[in-house]
């Protein structure tokens, strides 16, 4: 049999990340990225968006006779599956809202496009290539600018009533507590997302604290690399253990609470924050076993992604492949 290949597309508030996956072994062949500058409005997003993807083609070398059979994407937002439309993501800014993302790409690539959510597509990832591969029964819980999960159970993702089941991070941890992205209070996210992290660490910063993070970043940055907090946490400082100690005490409780109460044979953990620094994952895991029930608790796995970065591109792709087979 012939290899047969797909496009993936993650496309979040802060990156386009894209590769040319191997639908047979989840392999990916080549990838290119840039930062998605929503504020800049939808006519430079498209462009970026198809130039992030041609890279990816461009960079994935395939052979003369091997052909994109479709393009997958995951939206950081809420997506119309059956219209292919982003309808609004909250870290990609007003002026996106309403894109017609599938036509845009089938457009210019002449091929069938499927969209889907951003963290529906990383769990279909890991669920067929990755951590999640051989069990039918688990939850992916992914840090990031917030926090999202998929649930798969007995091997299909669960949407719930209403399609929003796994907003993980709007699960109240402290009631009447910080006030959340969403208009809430007290949720997960509020404490735990890396949204939440780098607010606290910038708050510090600006109110003098003594940390490694002066040299590494100034008071008006918006963004700290997951790559500088673990510099950090290697270096012992103070500042940024006792906030991710703090955030991972939350992501536990949260993690915990899911547990108990679904029941889930394993936990599968991503996000940036989460791949670069161990001590975050450690104790977070340690805090979901120490207040979970002690029966579901002791029957938790909590594993981290086995892609990484690459969950969401993988399993845009498989995701597009798979539509091919079971025509709307
Ligand atoms: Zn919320």
């Amino acid at each position: 049999m012939t290899a047969r290949y797909a496009v993936g597309i993650d496309i979040g508030g802060t990156k386009i990340f894209a590769g040319v996956i191997n639908l047979e072994t989840g392999e990916v062949l080549g990838t290119a990225r840039k930062r998605t500058h929503p504020e800049r409005g939808a006519d430079f997003f498209t462009e970026r968006l198809l130039k992030v993807a041609e890279g990816a083609i461009e960079a994935a070398k395939l052979p003369a006779k091997a052909e994109i059979s479709a393009i997958g994407a995951g939206i950081a937002g809420q997506v119309d599956r059956v219209a292919g439309v982003l309808l609004t993501g909250p870290n990609l800014g007003r002026g996106l809202d309403n894109l017609p993302v599938r036509d845009l790409l089938s457009k210019r690539f002449k091929v069938p496009v499927t969209l889907g959510n951003d963290v529906e597509v990383a769990t279909l990832g890991e669920q067929y290539f990755g951590a999640g591969r051989g069990g039918d029964d688990f939850v992916c819980v992914f840090v990031g600018t917030g926090i999202g999960s998929g649930i798969v159970y007995q091997g299909a993702t669960r949407r719930g009533a209403t399609g929003t089941a796994g907003e993980i991070g709007h699960t109240v941890v402290q009631y009447g507590g910080r006030l959340c992205g969403c208009g809430g209070r007290g949720h997960l996210e509020a404490y735990a997302s890396r949204t939440a992290i780098t607010r606290v660490l910038l708050a510090e910063l600006r109110r003098g604290r003594v940390t490694m993070l002066a040299d590494e970043v100034s008071a008006d940055d918006l963004v700290i690399r997951s790559k500088t907090i673990a510099r950090c946490v290697e270096a012992g400082d103070a500042l940024v253990l006792e906030t991710l100690a703090e955030a991972a005490d939350y992501l536990g409780a949260g993690l915990g609470s899911l547990a108990t109460f679904y029941n889930p044979r394993r936990i599968i953990l991503g996000g940036g924050l989460v791949e670069a620094v161990a001590y975050f994952f450690e104790r977070a895991s340690l805090r979901a076993h120490e207040v979970a029930l002690p029966v579901p608790g002791r029957a938790l796995d909590i594993v981290r992604t086995a892609l990484g970065d690459n969950s969401g591109i993988v399993g845009a792709a498989w995701m597009a492949d798979s539509a091919l087979a079971t025509p709307a």
